[in-house]
């Protein structure tokens, strides 16, 4: 791994942590980034610090927002007795995308997961119940985890916490295949998931 000078490695090791970004795609990006003038280079560089800066997460649905609350949020028209609960900000997107739903969001930033260590506050679900306690007007959350052990490990804590509640708890239908991630799902599959959407737990109307 000593073929490049040691910054050049640096570059090349920190690309490679990237997500699908596998060895040699980061030498690849690597030698790019470095082949680029400087206007270029400090614009990707800028871009990846205003981005950062100025992205916060949204107080009340966890998004990522340039402002908070956020744009869906603070909407008017949108269905504020709705919640629909997802694991990240680019599952909002894919649902926003396919223009079924109006109600408001919630992102988890994460999954429970007992197996991986993963627990309740490595997630926003403390959030979730705060928000819960402090806006009678939900009557429904839908949970939109994925379809993995995961997804459902956590759907199921979920329902279980807000039974007591009496609000409406329910889980996308199975037509998403098992294993797959919501954000991979095209806009009819989503559609019909959440129309056919399942009872997990009570709701003060049954
Ligand atoms: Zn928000």
């Amino acid at each position: 791994m000593a073929r490049y000078s040691p910054s050049i490695q640096n570059l090349i090791s920190n690309l490679s942590k990237l997500p699908g970004i596998g060895g040699k795609s980061a030498q690849n990006i690597a030698f790019h980034i470095l082949a680029m003038d400087d206007a270029e280079a400090a614009a990707l560089t800028d871009s990846i610090n205003a981005a950062r800066t100025s992205t916060k997460r949204c107080s009340c649905c966890q998004n990522f927002t340039d402002r908070d609350p956020c744009p869906i949020c603070s909407d008017p028209e949108r269905d504020k007795t709705t919640v629909l609960v997802v694991e990240t900000p680019r599952d909002v997107s894919t649902f926003e995308r396919a223009r079924e739903y109006n109600g408001l969001y919630h992102v988890l930033h994460g999954v429970f997961d007992p197996i991986k260590n993963k627990n309740i506050s490595d997630t926003t679900i403390p959030d979730l119940i705060n928000r819960l306690s402090q806006h009678e007007e939900i009557t429904e959350v839908i949970i939109a985890t994925n379809q993995t052990a995961e997804g459902n490990a956590t759907a199921l804590y979920l329902s279980r916490m807000l039974a007591p509640s009496g609000i409406t708890v329910t889980r996308l239908a199975s037509g998403l295949p098992m294993g797959s991630d919501i954000e991979y799902a095209d806009d009819l599959t989503l559609m019909n998931a959440l129309r056919g959407r399942v009872t997990l737990a009570g709701g003060r109307e049954g």
